[in-house]
Formats: C-alpha cells, sequence, structure tokens
C-alpha cells in the first residue's frame, strides 16, 4: 500500500460527464477523463483492507489493491498487466461495469467507494497510448482447433484465453462484427465500438480466426463444426427477448428494445439497413415499458433522436435511495439508478403494468397503463393487483419493450444439437462447463441467463480452462 493515509487526505474525484446539453446531439461518450495527477491521487485511497471485498464481488476477480497500488506508485505497466491477468478487456469493464467492487468496497461502508471502475479504465487507455498492450504471439500450437460460436465478451475472452494456450481458434459470428451486445445493443455513448474494433486487430494478429455473417446452425450446420473442431464454445448470449403479449401487441410502433438499439449502433457505424424500415423517435412520444439499463440506453437514444416526449415505466416498486436493512453492506445495493440517459431528460414512474395498447389504421396511438400494488401472500410469496380507479389512457406513438432476455435462442444450433437446457430455457452444464455433448462448452449468457458484461467475461475465462483440461486429456 503506497500511502496508509490515503483515504484519509483524499476525497473522492469523479471524472464526471461531458455537460447535457453538448452530449445529446451526438453518440459519443458521455464520460470523461481524469487527468493523470488526480488518477494516482484517486489511487491513492485504496487503503488495501486486508480483506479486499472489492476482488470477492468482482466476478473475474480483479486483483484490486495491486493494479491501485501500482497505479499510486505511477508503474503503469505493472498496473496494466495485473488487470489483464484476470481479465481481457478492461476497457469493456472499465467504460460500462456496473462496478459490484465499488459497491463492496470497505470505504463505501462509511465514506465514498474507490474510484474502482474509472480507475481501470484509465490503466488499461494509458497502457494502448503507451504501447504496453502488444500482440502475444502463442509460441507453441498444440494443433487442436476449437470453434468459438458467438462472438460477444464471453466468445471473445474464451478466445483469447484458448489461443493463448496454443490452440487454433476461430470465432464464428452470425453478424457482420464481433461484441455481442457490446456492439450492437450496448450505445455508442456509452462505450464507443473502434475500443471493440482496436481489441480485434490485436487478436487478429496473435492468431484466432474470425468468420463474420456466418449464422451456425444455419449458413453452416452444427453438425459440420463438430466434425471440423475438437471442442466448441457455444457463446451464443440469451437473445430471447421477453414479450408482452397484450391487446394490440402487433401495432406499426410497438418494438423490442433491441430492434431500435441494434438499429442505432449499425447506422453509426455507416452500415444500410437493407431495406427494413428505420425506427425513428424523432418528434414522437415514446414510452420505454422496462425499468433497466436496457430501457436506460432505449431513453438516451430517443432523445438523442429528439423524441416530443420520453417516459419510462417499471412494473416493481421504486427502490429506495439508500440501502434497506435486509440488503446491507457489502452485497450488491438494491437502490434507486438514475442513469446519465435518465438526466438527459425521460420522466419515470414505477409499479404501473401496461394493459393494452390502442391503435388505428395499424398504428400505435396509445396505452392503457393501471397502477399495481405488491402485496405478500401468506406464504410470503409477492403479489401484484392492480389498483382500483387508477387506470389511465397515454398518447403514445413508440413503445419499446425493455422488459429483459428471457433465455437462450433455440431455434437453430441448439435444436439441431439436441442440447439439454436448464429449467429456464439457457444451455445446461456441468462444473466443467460441458452440456449435455462432451465436446460442446457453453460460455456466458448463453449457460448463466442475460447477466452483464464482466460476468459474460469470467464465464468465458473459466469454460476456456475446462476446454483446454479436456483437450489436452485427450
Ligand atoms: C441494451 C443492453 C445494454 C446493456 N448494458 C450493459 C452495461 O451497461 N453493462 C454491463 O455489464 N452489461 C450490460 N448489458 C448486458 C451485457 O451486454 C451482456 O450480459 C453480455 O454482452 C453477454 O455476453 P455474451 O457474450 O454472453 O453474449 P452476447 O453479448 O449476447 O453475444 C452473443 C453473440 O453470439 C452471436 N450468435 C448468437 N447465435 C449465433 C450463432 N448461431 N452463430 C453465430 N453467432 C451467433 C451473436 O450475434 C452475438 O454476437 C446490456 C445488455 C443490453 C441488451
Amino acid at each position: 500500500m503506497g500511502n496508509p493515509r490515503g483515504f484519509l487526505e483524499v476525497s473522492r474525484k469523479d471524472s464526471g460527464n461531458r455537460p447535457i446539453n453538448e452530449r445529446i446531439d451526438d453518440y459519443g461518450e458521455v464520460e470523461q477523463t481524469l487527468n493523470e495527477e488526480d488518477r494516482v491521487l484517486q489511487a491513492s485511497r485504496c487503503m488495501d483492507c486486508g480483506i479486499p471485498f472489492c476482488h470477492w464481488a468482482c466476478p473475474v476477480g480483479s486483483k484490486i489493491p495491486e493494479w491501485q497500488d501500482a497505479v499510486y506508485k505511477g508503474d503503469w505497466k505493472l498496473a496494466s498487466d495485473i488487470l489483464h491477468s484476470t481479465n481481457s478487456f478492461p476497457e469493456f469493464t472499465g467504460r460500462i461495469c456496473p462496478n459490484p467492487c465499488e459497491k463492496s468496497c470497505v470505504l463505501a461502508i462509511h465514506k465514498e467507494a474507490v474510484t474502482i471502475r474509472e480507475n481501470e479504465c484509465s490503466v488499461v487507455e494509458k497502457a494502448f497510448a503507451e504501447g504496453y498492450v502488444q500482440p502475444r504471439i502463442p509460441q507453441n500450437r498444440t494443433g487442436k482447433k476449437v470453434a468459438v460460436i458467438g462472438g460477444g465478451p464471453a466468445g471473445l475472452s474464451a478466445a483469447d484465453l484458448l489461443n493463448q494456450m496454443g490452440h487454433s481458434v476461430t470465432v464464428f459470428e452470425k453478424d457482420e462484427a464481433v461484441g455481442g451486445l457490446l456492439r450492437f445493443g450496448i450505445p455508442d455513448f456509452k462505450l464507443n465500438k473502434k475500443v471493440i474494433d482496436r481489441r480485434v486487430d490485436i487478436f487478429e494478429q496473435e492468431g484466432i480466426t474470425f468468420k463474420y455473417n456466418t449464422y451456425v446452425g444455419f449458413d453452416v450446420k452444427g453438425e459440420q463444426i463438430l466434425k471440423d473442431f475438437d471442442a466448441v464454445v457455444l457463446a451464443i448470449g440469451a437473445m430471447k427477448p421477453r414479450d408482452l403479449p397484450v391487446e394490440g401487441r402487433d401495432l406499426k410502433g410497438v418494438h423490442f428494445a433491441m430492434e431500435f438499439l441494434t438499429q442505432q449502433n449499425r447506422v453509426n457505424r455507416g452500415n444500410k439497413l437493407n431495406g427494413v424500415e428505420r425506427i425513428e423517435a424523432t418528434g414522437k412520444n415514446v414510452l420505454v415499458i422496462g425499468g433497466g439499463d436496457t430501457g436506460s440506453d432505449c431513453v438516451g437514444t430517443s432523445n438523442r433522436q429528439k423524441a416530443k416526449s420520453v417516459t419510462q415505466i417499471e412494473i416493481l416498486p421504486k427502490p429506495p435511495v439508500d440501502r434497506a436493512a435486509g440488503n446491507p453492506w457489502p452485497y450488491w445495493p438494491n437502490v434507486l439508478k438514475t442513469s446519465t440517459s435518465h438526466e438527459e431528460g425521460c420522466e419515470r414512474f414505477w409499479s404501473v403494468s401496461t394493459r393494452k395498447f390502442i391503435g388505428s389504421g395499424g398504428k400505435l396511438k396509445q396505452v392503457e397503463l393501471v397502477d399495481v400494488e405488491w402485496t405478500k401472500d401468506d406464504k410470503g410469496a409477492w403479489k401484484m393487483n392492480e389498483k382500483e380507479g387508477s387506470e389511465r389512457i397515454i398518447d403514445v406513438d413508440l413503445v419499446f419493450l425493455s422488459m429483459g432476455f428471457v433465455h437462450c435462442v433455440h431455434e437453430g444450433l441448439v435444436q439441431e444439437l439436441g442440447l439439454e437446457l436448464d429449467q429456464r430455457g439457457n444451455l445446461k452444464i456441468d462444473n466443467a462447463f460441458t452440456t449435455s455433448n462432451n465436446k460442446v462448452f457453453a460460455a456466458g449468457d448463453a449457460h448463466n441467463g442475460a447477466s452483464l458484461v464482466v460476468t459474460a467475461i469470467a464465464k468465458g475465462r473459466e469454460a476456456a480452462d475446462n476446454v483446454n483440461k479436456f483437450l489436452m486429456a485427450k
């Protein structure tokens, strides 16, 4: 630990965000960066508390006190090496992780947590700027071939490790570029996509092969992949969205969030939409149904498209501002989250349910909403009741359904290979990340259910370790 009194002498200082009136007119990243001097001071606030709960809370087990100390001492190369030893992509998590580490930071009990996420981003950006991140060409090849299906964070982290272990890795991706939800879900204002390209470039130099526009199960059969490769990792995400099958669901103007977000990300890339009609919020009353991250991204994108109004509703009650008694530190805090997109303009309502969509001439015009109350029944299970007399109709031109994802897509590859599913409809795996086919492994949201980028990276790494054991035992 560099400065034992750092946390007493230095206050938390966040990088802050670009002013709303400036950032709302573009898709550039909202978050700013601190200068190096301030960043070193922020790192000095890490007190190396003995039991690093930050490390415990981080799915990739980032060795946070160690690399904070290296930053404090100005050894950015060492900090980068420590960071990369548990995470293939600190540049992703440093930007968009909801940082469970900071929620579990010991300082967060009484004072403000160390700025762990921002420090992480600074370390990796410095590492790229200084040329510390260079292609690491594997010296020996095992002669084993691995197919990774899906180029999201789980597939890419598995591919990275397996390639470094000396296996020959091919990533099959159904889209025109890899990144998964990082690229086509998460908006550019949270994550500039050049950050993904920069890493993929290095992976290509390191020997990973990428096959784009290849929908495995359709463009190439799963059986063929099984024949051609020694092991297969399915990192296909959990992309089946939760629907809202109420009256009027098929009206023009009711969309899944991902239809909207993917289009905007493609437009930002300069892609053509290939005859698909553009979903535009410009001048429209937008209703976002679902109060999570995806909903918040729809709010930010609608505002950038200059919607007339943006409203977001959530069926669950409004969370408390501070931790509730039953939700103590160091656990994840179930508290109210206000994102930068919310700050840009949006009306938010909780405990609201959608009764029906109302249209005319096949087009959405209004939505009927009703307030709900949550109570517990005799067995302690939550029960939802509509509040009598609270129903109302609001004018809406566009609805984005952002109620999460139910499981991985079954049609195509999963059905073709006849893989067993768990109770939630995700890929069932054993402790060695193996599916019901012993040559097929799974990683990320595909088996875990929709989660976080950092969890996907962690699962990709764990899957890679198990694939390696399987290949080397043969
Ligand atoms: C809008 C949105 C915002 C989010 N914001 C955040 C955030 O701020 N922070 C955070 O931590 N998490 C966020 N998440 C969650 C996070 O993005 C996911 O948990 C993470 O991307 C999952 O990684 P994955 O690799 O398992 O799957 P995915 O990212 O879904 O990647 C799966 C990949 O597999 C490909 N694929 C699927 N089937 C096939 C096939 N048969 N053949 C070839 N390719 C195939 C897909 O095209 C895709 O590229 C967000 C999610 C969404 C939807």
